[in-house]
């Protein structure tokens, strides 16, 4: 990584209150290097220079870190980032808090050839990649109702977004979801949804992003009750009729 790259990521984990180590340098440095390389083969991200990557991906992915804690530990606890893309925000988190157990959910295998060689090349332990619809594993005992912590950043308006997040959450457990300013219109629309499918809106925290001047929220929901069964609803239809009350 450039020095200044390297500064930018440093200077901005210091503002988020993150003290960097060598380690996570190591892990972010290599996790550039190998984005932007496979991203010249398949499109895993819109941005094309470094220190937006380190910005606009890293940074944003753990600016949630501190509100998270204030709920539930980063410590062991099992998390699934659904519709995790290139890894955002999950594999940052992970870099930051080796001990969580993560899952990464992606519907597009191409994703996860790249997510493989990603988890291999920066040597990460307790991450599982899972290639599929949130809509099936939700539904799937395995991993309904399993998790401490879902989150998921830039997949779908908090409505359909519920759906696919919050099966997968353990009673007592967290969903948590990274919005931009749309986040009143968005919470207004999906707030009965949320509390059918057996969440509760519990905070809504305004972020900052280091260098970044949009505004951008992070939605703490707590999942009180069971999700009624039959939800999430078979691949696809979240999405074609979301849910409204
Ligand atoms: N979360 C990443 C980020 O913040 O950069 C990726 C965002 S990308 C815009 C949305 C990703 O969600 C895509 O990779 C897409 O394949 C995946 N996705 C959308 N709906 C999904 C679903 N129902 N189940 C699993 N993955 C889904």
């Amino acid at each position: 990584m450039l020095k200044e790259d390297e500064n930018i990521l440093v200077e901005g984990a210091q503002k988020i209150g993150i003290e960097f180590n060598k380690a996570y340098l190591e892990g972010f440095s290599q996790y550039l290097d190998l984005l932007i390389k496979w991203n010249q083969k398949i499109n895993l991200t819109s941005l094309k220079t470094s220190s937006e990557i380190i910005i606009k991906h890293f940074l944003d992915s753990i600016a949630c870190i501190k509100v998270i804690n204030q709920y539930i530990h980063l410590e062991e606890i099992n998390i699934i980032d659904v519709g995790t893309g290139a890894g955002f925000p999950g594999i940052p988190i992970k870099i930051v808090y080796p001990s969580i157990k993560l899952s990464l959910l992606e519907a597009k295998k191409k994703k996860i050839i790249f997510l493989e060689k990603l988890i291999e090349k920066l040597n990460l332990k307790k991450v599982k990649i899972l290639n599929g619809r949130a809509e099936t594993f939700g539904r799937c005992s395995d991993y309904r109702e399993k998790y401490d912590l879902v989150i998921s950043r830039a997949v779908a308006p908090l409505n359909i977004l519920s759906e696919y997040c919050l099966p997968l959450v353990r009673i007592g457990g967290l969903f948590i979801a990274q919005k931009g300013r749309s986040y009143p219109e968005e919470t207004e629309k999906g707030i009965n949804t949320i509390n059918f499918l057996g969440g509760e809106l519990i905070k809504v925290e305004n972020i900052q992003v280091p260098f970044i001047k949009q505004e951008r929220y992070v939605l703490v929901i707590r999942k009180i009750k069971n999700t009624p069964l039959g939800y999430p609803r078979r691949e696809g239809v979240p999405q074609k009729r979301p849910l409204h009350f």
